[in-house]
């Protein structure tokens, strides 16, 4: 008698398009792999250079050490180069560089820089400043560094936005981290308005076209699956935040999952369809190998659901120019 075939049960996966790495991530590990390249090992690296596990580990094995603070690196090799995260730097990081004669290359995204520049040009206007972001984040840490300690004043939430009292008279103006939610941030900056009319915002969004993007895609999609999955880490402030999304739009079992062995697949028990997406620091391999986990317990169909085309690159720093390729010197 022959023994009666196991079959599995079908699983629609709608693949979220845009999703994983953007420009200023993509440009990040890129300086740090083009600078091991030009200037040998080692390379020191300030913070994670984005967010992701996998990434930094990638970079450790070809040669780069990751530090917190400049005073950890030793002074023997203060000659070697030092690289700034994506998320960008308070100005007393590259004073500081400067001071201990460090050779450095900032990989902070120029939509990160854009928003630092901004900060400035309201300061020179004599504008009391609001960042809304989340506190602690590199990137809060780094805008709000712009400027002397107490100068910005951060809104987290609607309930802030509701009691802040400005220290002035003086005109106010805000600024956002790049990767918040599209929908909490529009309320924030709504009950912003309403008390102050006068309040200066961005000539352009501050929330970044990936951050922007990748929310949009999981939005089309969460109301259509059983679950969500968003490929990315924990720290990742916009890979949270497409959880969140998700969530919001109606999907009742929404993860964040960095790695495949990460997978609780009882919260994933009797699902039909599965929604997949990636953090902009996540890369594309781990949402491959997300899907051919579930492919050893489930017959799987992709699909992807675009819902943006993103073609947008940004320059290297002009020490690393030369190593570029000419496709990877694009515009900013
Ligand atoms: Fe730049 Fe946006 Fe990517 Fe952050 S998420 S690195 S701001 S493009």
């Amino acid at each position: 008698m022959t023994a009666p075939t196991q079959t599995k049960p079908s699983l629609t996966v709608q693949l979220c398009a845009p999703r994983g790495f953007c420009a200023g991530v993509d440009r990040a590990i890129q300086i740090v792999e083009l600078a091991l390249e030009k200037y040998g090992k080692p390379v020191y690296v300030r913070h994670e250079i984005v967010h992701n596990k996998f990434v930094v580990d990638g970079l450790k094995a070809k040669g780069a050490i990751f530090v917190e603070e400049l005073d950890e690196i030793p002074a023997d090799d203060h000659e070697r180069p030092v690289i700034f995260s994506a998320h960008g730097v308070p100005k007393s990081v590259p004073e500081d560089a400067r001071t201990r004669n460090m050779f450095y290359l900032d990989a902070t995204c120029p939509l990160v820089s854009k928003v630092h520049k901004e900060a400035e040009i309201h300061d020179r206007r004599d504008r009391e400043i609001l960042l809304i972001g989340h506190e602690g984040h590199p990137e809060v840490i780094g805008t709000m560094g712009q400027l002397p300690a107490g100068t910005v004043s951060l809104i987290e939430t609607e309930d802030d936005a509701r009691t802040f009292e400005p220290k002035s008279d003086r005109q106010l103006a805000f600024i956002t981290q790049t990767t918040l939610s599209v929908d909490d941030t529009a309320g924030i900056v709504e009950i912003l308005r309403q008390r102050f009319p006068d309040i200066v915002a961005p000539h352009k969004e501050d929330i970044c076209y990936a951050t922007t993007n990748r929310q949009e895609a999981v939005k089309a999609v969460a109301p259509l699956v059983d679950a969500m999955i968003v490929v990315g880490a924990p720290n990742s402030s916009n890979s949270q935040r497409l959880r969140e999304v998700a969530e919001r739009a109606g999907c009742k079992t929404s993860q964040l999952i960095q790695r495949a062995s990460d997978i609780d697949w009882s919260a994933f028990e009797g699902i039909s369809s599965l929604g997949l997406t990636a953090g902009a620091s996540a890369p594309e391999t781990l949402v491959e190998e997300i899907i051919s986990a579930f492919s050893e317990r489930y017959e799987v169909t992709v699909e992807t659901v675009r819902t943006a085309e993103e073609t947008i690159a940004f320059n290297l720093p002009r020490e690393l120019r030369d190593m570029a390729m000419p496709s990877e010197t694009a515009a900013e």
